[in-house]
């Protein structure tokens, strides 16, 4: 059948029609899914940021087993510092003398932080630190002390924690990045990573290390 070219392009215009309908249809679901893409990139990112705050709020881990030299059973006491970016503890002997580690804003950082602090303060008790003069801050007998209480916790962490290396050394990550923000210098950062990566290979417990640090200073 021949075709009239009239007819013909009437044909043509309404498939171009058609087509246009089609591709219309098409950008319209594009447009759409585009639309539902970013809806949902947007929502994503509105709940990253609020679990990225929300992740400034941690549970607070239970303490690990402490006694110190003498015997005596060390207590933990939590303390919420509103203003503190980040958790820090001390080891002393509270009002009625006994042996205490008090954790501050313990819920501003990670479970592995929060380890890693524990038993670096467990230490402190262990090695007897807590009941001996304090060397002056900063201090060659000092800084000794603080290596000694990251080489207990370290042996500790890595002897006693399922899956302790790696806890430890994603503590290690949290704590440079905090001295780092509180101004500590590249070269204490670099001391104190590379005395707990020491310890981590030593092939000894912390009951044996600990023992020759509580001869060597008499308490043994
Ligand atoms: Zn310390």
């Amino acid at each position: 059948m021949k075709s009239d070219p009239k007819t013909e392009y009437k044909l043509l215009k309404a498939r171009d029609y058609l087509e246009s309908i089609a591709e219309m249809k098409r950008r319209t679901t594009l447009f759409l899914v585009c639309a539902f893409e970013i809806a949902l990139i947007l929502f994503v990112v509105a709940w990253t940021a609020r679990a990225n705050n929300e992740s400034q709020k941690h549970a607070i881990i239970s303490p690990p087993s402490c006694i110190n030299n003498l015997g005596e059973t060390v207590k933990f006491k939590n303390l919420n510092i509103k203003s503190a970016n980040s958790a820090s503890g001390m080891a002393k002997r509270d009002e009625a003398g006994e042996p205490i580690v008090y954790r501050f804003a313990y819920q501003n950082s990670p479970h592995a932080l929060q380890r890693f602090i524990d038993f670096h303060e467990c230490a402190h008790h262990q090695t007897g630190d807590v009941d001996l003069p304090h060397p002056p801050r900063n201090s060659p007998d000092h800084m000794m002390n603080e290596s000694i209480a990251d080489c207990i916790a370290t042996l500790r962490m890595r002897d006693e924690l399922d899956k302790g290396s790696e806890i430890l050394l994603q503590s290690v990550i949290n704590l440079m990045d905090d001295m780092r923000k509180v101004g500590f210098p590249d070269s204490t950062l670099n001391s104190r990573k590379s005395n707990i990566l020491n310890c981590l290979e030593k092939q000894v417990t912390a009951q044996t290390f600990l023992d020759g640090i509580l001869r060597y200073r008499g308490l043994k």
